[in-house]
């Protein structure tokens, strides 16, 4: 899906340095420098959200601007076939956005700060699989990713693409029919809004290829816990850093929020780059009030190297 894509080969590895930083004004460089001045000289576990994809046009939740919206549960989704025929048919509409959305230069950055050795490693709480399109290695998708499909009877696996044609030969017309009605709203984990409530009535909803089971895309629903093994690694990654960085999240989740408490408990820096109120302010030695993107640039392109002593990255067999 991203062989396409200008500066990226055919490993995913990103093969041009990160695209021209967005202008900072004087205040937010000043800022910055301070930021640089915490987390120069300390491997960096690095925690991403919604804040940084929407310069990939991917809209955010909980931003300044972003419409209010509820998000089915997985308490919702699991109760009733009539809800999850209306997941899948906004998801079927939703999915192809994200398949189309390319990394910016948030995402380039931070695969450059892996590059260059100053990270432990990535936790992101998006499932858009941008930052692995930039080349970032050692991710954990802390929510899931919006490319895999599980089956909740018995765990079978399938790519999104598979569980799509299958969707597409049993619901002919409808992705014409759906945008012909028009698509108002896009959500970060692929979901759109579809107007007209006949054409959700008519969806038809895919079963597992294998066993029948009940198919439900591989990301962490509100109301759903994060798999114990994955979160396990995120908590690793910060043990190993000596400094946390969080960009482009407001930490509303506690799935977020907890590595910031547990760095911060353990007596590590935490610098935020966020535009607005995170519910990690409290925690931060330093708060940036800066766009995402153009923080990060900077940051990757100015944070001193580390020593000969710095541990080599481990990168996990996932
Ligand atoms: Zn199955």
């Amino acid at each position: 899906m991203s062989a396409q894509r200008p500066g990226i080969g055919m490993t995913g590895f990103a093969i041009l340095p990160p695209a021209p930083a967005v202008e900072l004004d004087a205040e937010e460089v000043a800022v910055l420098r301070k930021a640089a001045g915490i987390l120069g000289g300390r491997r960096l576990a690095v925690l991403t959200g919604a804040g940084l994809s929407t310069d990939s046009g991917i809209p955010d939740y909980r931003g300044p601007g972003a419409a209010p919206r509820n998000p089915m549960t997985y308490q919702e989704f699991i109760a009733s076939p009539a809800s999850r025929r209306r997941y899948w048919a906004r998801n079927h509409l939703g999915w192809s956005h994200l398949r189309h959305a390319d990394p910016n230069a948030g995402h380039a950055a931070v695969a450059l700060l892996e590059q260059r050795g100053l990270m432990t490693g990535l936790i992101t709480q998006n499932v858009d699989r941008l930052h692995e399109d930039a080349g970032s290695i050692n991710v954990v998708d802390l929510h899931g990713r919006y490319d895999r499909v599980i089956c909740l009877d018995k765990g079978h696996r399938f790519t999104r693409q598979l569980v799509a044609s299958i969707l597409e030969e049993i619901n002919p017309g409808f992705l014409e029919a759906a945008q012909a009605s028009g698509v108002v709203e896009m959500a970060p984990d692929a979901d759109a809004s579809v107007e007209d409530p006949e054409l959700i009535r008519s969806f038809v909803v895919a079963v597992c290829p294998v066993c029948g089971g009940t198919l439900k895309p591989d990301f962490v629903y509100f109301g759903e816990s994060v798999p114990k093994d994955r979160v396990q690694r995120a908590y690793s990654m910060v043990d190993e850093a000596g400094a946390l960085l969080v960009a482009g999240s407001s930490l509303t989740v506690m799935s977020g929020l907890r590595f910031v408490r547990h760095a911060a408990k353990g007596g590590k820096p935490v610098v935020i780059i966020n535009r607005g109120h995170t519910r990690g302010d409290e925690f931060a030695d330093l708060k940036v009030e800066a766009g995402v993107s153009g923080a990060l640039a900077w940051l990757a392109a100015e944070l001193p190297d580390l020593g000969p002593s710095a541990k080599p990255i481990s990168v996990p067999v996932d």
